[in-house]
Parts: structure tokens; C-alpha cells; sequence
């Protein structure tokens, strides 16, 4: 051995232990790296790699120590026997590596389209769920609005033959009234006033004028007389309509509570109609609730629906289940003869469905009363036009 070789096998010696020493270090690292993520493909592939590059410096480096401290002892010619077989281990080992190389690559492609369909599936089946749903929803939907109209089908249809019934009563009824009051005014015109005769005519005349009032709420829901729709403003209608029965009748006893939605916009509305309804439907609230008991009117605005919801509630008798399908009926009434003509809420009807709308009842007997009325905002009724 000579002086100048000295430097050169010092650091072959160190090279090959920091080679082990680092390969060392790697696969500790990416060890600890796959612990962290088994699934992951590039870590387990770092650590195959990682497994044959420490056997590759291992077998490398140990064969460079075994010849160096051959020759250094002086058995040079046993290193010769050995250095076939260190050759082959490295040989062997970087084959092994280069054919992990090789072969994760394809495992990757592999890897790389599973996870595309994977995500690709996971769309597809997220994307179903949502489209489920909403099929759920939309057939719920569907079906409420089926069970609805149909409910309105059968409610029109009845209306409709009772309706052509009483207008073919009312109108024969009606001319024969308008001759007993004809008559009775002109025999008043001929009695004194402070006369027995002139007192019975004045008793004649107001019933026969009650009479003339019903025949009219009857035609009126026959044949709905003409509406003259404009503008309106719902809650300076409420207000107008609860001061007016104020003054009417005993509803100054009874507690109102009112629930304006601000949002509520106009309605395309018969403001007298309409006044008419929300006056019926006071007064029977009115006379369900006695002396007792408080109304609350409501209006809500379902922007979604374009519709207006004004709800008459109150908190008196109610309506016994038997009786909730036919309230809408002419002349169905639970009042005493002489307090009830059994025509305000068919005339309501009537006129709630000559202006696009919808009127509903939900009652518990003992508990109280709510009729709600939807009307389609003006807006709405511009869109359908
Ligand atoms: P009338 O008031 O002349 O009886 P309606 O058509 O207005 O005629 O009402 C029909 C019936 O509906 C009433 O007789 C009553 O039985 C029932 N009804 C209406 N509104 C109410 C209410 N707010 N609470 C309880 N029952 C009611």
C-alpha cells in the first residue's frame, strides 16, 4: 500500500458507513411516513424502494469494508474469492429496485383510474341521493296538490248543483217578495203611524225585507254577481272591516289581536267582496268566541307561492268533526232559527274562488277556529295575464 492511497481508503471507509448510516435514516423515515398513511401508494412504494436501496448499500458498503480491511491485513487474494459474490448481491439488489420501479409504476396507472371511477362513483351516487330527495319531495308535493283539488273537485261540484238549485229558488222567490214590499209601502203610505195596522204593515216590511236579504246573499253565491277588482290594500281593509262590526255589534267586549306581515303586497282584490267575506267570518268568530275569548287576524306573505294568507282565528266553540265537511254548504247551520241563514260561508266561498283563491278551515271542538284565505298578489295575477 502506498502514502497516496492512504486519503482515498479513509474515504471509501466513511463513504460506506454514512451510505448505511443514511439509507438507515430513509427507511426509518419512510416507515414512520406509512405508519401515518398505510393506504397511501407512494409511501409504500418509497419504503419497497427505500427496503432495497438499504440491502443494495448494506451489501455495497459491507463488501468495500471486507476488501479494504483485506487488503490492509494482507489477504488480498481472499478478497479476489469473495468479490464475485458482493458483485452479485449488488447487482442483485439494484435489479430488485429497478424492478419495483417498474412494477409500481403500473400498480400507480392502476391506482390512478381506481381512484377516478371512486370519485367518479361517489359523484354519481351523491348526485342520486339528491335527485331522490327531491323526487321525494316534488312527489309529496304533487300529491298534497292532487288531494287538494280533488277535495275542491267534489266541494265545487256540490256547490255547483245546489248553487243552480238555489238561484232557480231565489230568482221565483224574489219577484213575489218585491210585490209584498211593493204593496206593503203603499198601504203604510194610507195608515197613521200611531195605528195598530201601521205597526203590523212595519213588521210585514222588515221580515219581508229579511227575506229579500237572504234571496239576495243567494243569488249573489249563485251566480256571483260581477266583481269590479282594483287595487287594494289588505290590512286597511282588516281595519276598515273590524271597525265597522265594532260599531255593529258587541265585538267591543271581545279581545282582537292583529298580525300584519309588512311584506304583504297589494291585491287585485273586489275591495266590497272581500269586505264582505272578512265580515262574515268576524261575526262568526265573534259568535263562536260568546263574550269570552280573543280573534286574532293574520296576514302572512309566501313570496315562493305568491300568495297572501289572512287567517280569521279565534279561540271559541269550534266545529265538531262531523260538521267540518259541510260548513261550506248553503244553508248549513248550527245556529238558532232567526241567528243563522247557513249562507255566509257558501257566499265567502264563492267569492274567494271567483278571485283565484283558496279558503280553508282548521278547527278543534272547545279550543277554536281558524279560516285561512289565500289570494294571489296583484303581481302574480299580471304574470298570469
Ligand atoms: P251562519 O253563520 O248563518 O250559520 P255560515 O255559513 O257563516 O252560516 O256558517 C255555517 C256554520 O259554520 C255555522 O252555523 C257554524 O256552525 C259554523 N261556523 C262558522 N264559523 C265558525 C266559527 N268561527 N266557529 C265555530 N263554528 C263556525
Amino acid at each position: 500500500m502506498t502514502v497516496t492511497a492512504v486519503p482515498i481508503l479513509v474515504v471509501d471507509l466513511v463513504g460506506s458507513v454514512l451510505m448505511i448510516v443514511f439509507s438507515l435514516l430513509c427507511l426509518d423515515h419512510v416507515r414512520k411516513l406509512k405508519r401515518g398513511n398505510p393506504t397511501n401508494l407512494i409511501w409504500i412504494y418509497l419504503l419497497w424502494v427505500c427496503t432495497a436501496l438499504t440491502a443494495f448499500a448494506i451489501s455495497r458498503s459491507a463488501g468495500h469494508i471486507l476488501k479494504q480491511v483485506l487488503l490492509v491485513s494482507g489477504h488480498g487474494g481472499a478478497w479476489a474469492g469473495i468479490a464475485a459474490y458482493s458483485g452479485t448481491i449488488n447487482t442483485f439488489m439494484l435489479t430488485i429496485v429497478a424492478s419495483i420501479t417498474l412494477f409500481f409504476e403500473r400498480i400507480w396507472n392502476i391506482y390512478g383510474g381506481i381512484i377516478k371511477d371512486r370519485q367518479a362513483l361517489r359523484d354519481a351516487h351523491e348526485e342520486l341521493l339528491y335527485m331522490n330527495q327531491n323526487l321525494e319531495q316534488l312527489v309529496a308535493k304533487r300529491t298534497e296538490a292532487l288531494a287538494r283539488s280533488e277535495k275542491q273537485m267534489a266541494q265545487a261540484d256540490r256547490l255547483a248543483s245546489i248553487g243552480q238549485l238555489s238561484a232557480g229558488i231565489a230568482h221565483e222567490i224574489n219577484n213575489p217578495l218585491g210585490i209584498i214590499l211593493g204593496y206593503t209601502q203603499l198601504l203604510l203610505r194610507g195608515e197613521k203611524k200611531e195605528s195598530q195596522r201601521y205597526e203590523d204593515l212595519k213588521t210585514i216590511e222588515k221580515h219581508v225585507r229579511n227575506c229579500k236579504a237572504i234571496v239576495e246573499d243567494l243569488l249573489n253565491f249563485a251566480r256571483s254577481s260581477s266583481t269590479k277588482k282594483e287595487m287594494i290594500h289588505i290590512h286597511e281593509t282588516i281595519d276598515e272591516v273590524l271597525n265597522f262590526v265594532r260599531h255593529h255589534s258587541r265585538l267591543g267586549e271581545t279581545a282582537i289581536h292583529r298580525d300584519y306581515d309588512p311584506a304583504a303586497p297589494p291585491l287585485l282584490a273586489d275591495e266590497k267582496k272581500i269586505k264582505q267575506v272578512l265580515i262574515n267570518l268576524v261575526m262568526n268568530a265573534r259568535h263562536a268566541v260568546e263574550t269570552e275569548g280573543t280573534i286574532s287576524l293574520a296576514t302572512r306573505y309566501d313570496a315562493a307561492r305568491g300568495e297572501v294568507a289572512i287567517a280569521v282565528a279565534d279561540t271559541g266553540y269550534g266545529i265538531e268533526r262531523k260538521n267540518l265537511p259541510r260548513i261550506f254548504d248553503p244553508f248549513f247551520t248550527t245556529k238558532p232559527t232567526g241567528e243563522g241563514t247557513g249562507l255566509g260561508l257558501s257566499v265567502s266561498y264563492g267569492i274567494i274562488k271567483n278571485h283565484g283563491g283558496d279558503i280553508d278551515v282548521e278547527s278543534a271542538p272547545g279550543k277554536g277556529t281558524t279560516f285561512t284565505i289565500r289570494l294571489p298578489a296583484a303581481s302574480e295575477l299580471n304574470k298570469g295575464a
